[in-house]
This record gives C-alpha cells, sequence and structure tokens, in this order.
C-alpha cells in the first residue's frame, strides 16, 4: 500500500504547488491553499513529487 505524508508545516501550499504540477496520477490537489492528497491508491510511486518540492514537505512509501 502506498503511504503519502505531507508536512504541512514545511509545505509553502498555493504559493508553490509543484507537486501538483508534476504528478502525473493526479494525487496532489489544492483544497483552499492546502496541497492536499486524493486517490493515493492511485499513486505509481515515481516519486517525482518529492523530487521537485523544494522544502522536502512530501514523502512517498511503499509499506
Ligand atoms: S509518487 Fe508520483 S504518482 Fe505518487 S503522488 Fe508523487 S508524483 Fe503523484
Amino acid at each position: 500500500m502506498v503511504k503519502i505524508t505531507i508536512n504541512h508545516e514545511k509545505c509553502d501550499g498555493a504559493d508553490c504547488a509543484e507537486c501538483i504540477d508534476v504528478c502525473p496520477m493526479e494525487i496532489l490537489i489544492l483544497d483552499g491553499d492546502k496541497v492536499v492528497i486524493q486517490n493515493k491508491e492511485e499513486c505509481s510511486l515515481c516519486e517525482v513529487c518529492m523530487d521537485v518540492c523544494p522544502n522536502e514537505a512530501i514523502n512517498v512509501e511503499d509499506d
């Protein structure tokens, strides 16, 4: 199962949103100015969201 964690204390939300732009599965979306997770079971574990995040605010793992 995929486990996706967003550290909202580090995440810049709508001011950044790099992960939203790169996610090929549209897992990451904005809810107001906050990045949230939807349909996490469709995550392909590509890890590009982790790669682009400037704040190391997102973590994706297979658990
Ligand atoms: S690992 Fe890939 S598919 Fe999963 S949330 Fe991140 S960018 Fe989207």
